[in-house]
């Protein structure tokens, strides 16, 4: 089963760092806002550089350099593609549905880029599925770590 992992990463911007193990590394997107249960919201997803699954479960304090600043484990889980195809060429492609099994996130979301470059933009959405729910606001309402409890103001 390939994990995913969601960051909160308190670097020069607040955000959401989401990685997707994807053959063997976990593929990365900045997104400022974070995930919502809204199917009509999409969230801004800038791709970055992959990084390794050892990163995935680093919480604490980067020191200084890029990325200088606090990061917790904001949720964690295991995801399925919902791709007829590997999930490796529907992200090549720039559209791929998944499945995430997490602490906080259940449920179908989409990952579509909606604009190419050096840093490739795309959205993220959830699907409009049984655990979407418009009434939820879960980066304000679950802050805590899932692996220490400890909100990231608190590291
Ligand atoms: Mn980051």
């Amino acid at each position: 089963m390939a994990e995913f992992v969601v960051q909160q990463h308190d670097a020069s911007t607040l955000h959401y760092d989401l990685r997707i193990e994807v053959d063997g590394v976990l593929r990365s997107w900045a997104v400022p806002r974070g995930p919502s249960t809204d199917p009509a919201e999409r969230r801004l997803a800038v791709e970055v550089e992959d990084h390794s699954k050892r990163w995935g479960r680093f919480e604490g304090r980067i020191r200084s350099g890029y990325g200088k600043g606090a990061v917790i484990v904001w949720d964690r889980g295991t995801y399925e593609s919902l791709e007829d195809r590997p999930i490796a060429e529907a992200l090549a492609d720039g559209h791929a549905k998944v499945w995430f099994e997490g602490s906080k996130l259940h449920g179908g979301w989409l990952l579509h880029r909606w604009a190419e470059g050096s840093k490739p933009k795309w959205f993220l959405r959830t699907l409009d599925d049984e655990e979407a729910d418009t009434d939820r606001d879960l980066v304000a309402g679950l802050p805590a770590s899932v692996v220490s409890g400890r909100r990231i103001d608190e590291l």
